[in-house]
């Protein structure tokens, strides 16, 4: 009697000790995870991650405050001059932030991030700004900006959302969706939504830990080799992302794949509050 409850002592024991170690895990799951830089913290302490800031109408405030803040994690990243040009053309090796009126195409933001089909590590990104909704009063304000900049750089890093519903309670993150960046206007909680939060620097933890590890064959910045060709200029219609293959709570398309050159294409869209997912128009 006495050892078939020491034995089921040990095995509740067991059991309990194996559920901590898994909840963690499970709850740590929202990088988009099939990419990262091939990029160690050593390695972006001494060559940060360049954001190239080709921006106007105000926006590098916002790419310092989203620099700053997610250079709290483990993949240090720099403000640098930009080196794109209207067509925000990516530079290997570097994350290129644009904005323009790209028109009423229903997207605030899109991150795109071209991965070397072999081997999946990150060669170059871009982010773009869309001022067509951003020069409008319902967007126009630093916590907006602050969000949508904060979760495109994101983007790039290989981070996906921790929540995409626009109405429920803020979770204190850019990359949770909301109605109310500030958490001040009492429709989304009290948190504010236009930073990174923990989570989303352990994720960055478990994205990048195991580069530690990796040994030669890496040029630092962009991964393993380089591309063939020249990578064609990244394109702000949708009819160019490629095919959806993931949708947001309201069942819009929001991660689009095509390939390129010897890459893969992701774009990440951040569609407007008021869009539901279906074109009105054909333009
Ligand atoms: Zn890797
Ligand atoms: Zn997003």
């Amino acid at each position: 009697m006495t050892n078939t409850f020491k034995i089921t002592l040990r095995i509740s024991l067991a059991i309990l000790l194996g559920l901590s170690l898994v909840v963690p895990q499970a709850y740590a799951n929202h990088s988009w995870g099939k990419y990262h830089w091939d990029l160690s913290t050593a390695d972006t302490m001494a060559n940060p991650l360049n954001l190239g800031d080709n921006l106007t109408n105000g926006w590098s405030t916002n790419l310092s405050t989203a620099s700053v803040d997610w250079n709290v994690s483990v993949l240090k990243n720099e403000v640098v001059p930009g080196a794109s040009n209207a067509n925000c053309d990516p530079t290997l090796g570097e994350v290129e932030v644009c904005n323009a009126e790209y028109g009423s195409n229903n997207w605030l933001g899109i991150a795109q991030v071209w991965t070397y089909r072999r081997g999946g590590h990150i060669a170059q990104a871009v982010v773009q700004l869309n001022d067509t909704y951003f020069d409008t009063p319902t967007y126009n304000t630093t916590p907006w900006r602050n969000l949508v900049m904060c979760q495109e750089v994101g983007h790039t890093f290989g981070l996906g959302h921790q929540d995409e519903n626009f109405s429920n309670t803020n979770l204190g993150t850019c990359m949770d969706y909301t109605s109310d960046p500030t958490g001040l206007a009492g429709s989304n909680g009290t948190l504010n939504n236009e930073h990174p939060n923990q989570h989303d620097y352990d994720q960055l933890v478990s994205i990048y830990a195991h580069l530690n590890e990796t040994s030669g064959g890496s040029n630092g910045k962009g991964g393993k080799g380089k591309p063939s060709t020249t990578p064609n200029i990244t394109s702000s219609a949708q009819s160019e992302w490629g095919q959806a293959i993931a949708q947001d709570a309201q069942g819009r398309d929001s991660v689009f794949v095509r390939n390129e050159n010897g890459f893969e294409v992701t774009t990440h869209v951040l569609w407007t509050m008021e869009y539901e997912g279906h074109d009105e128009h054909n333009d």
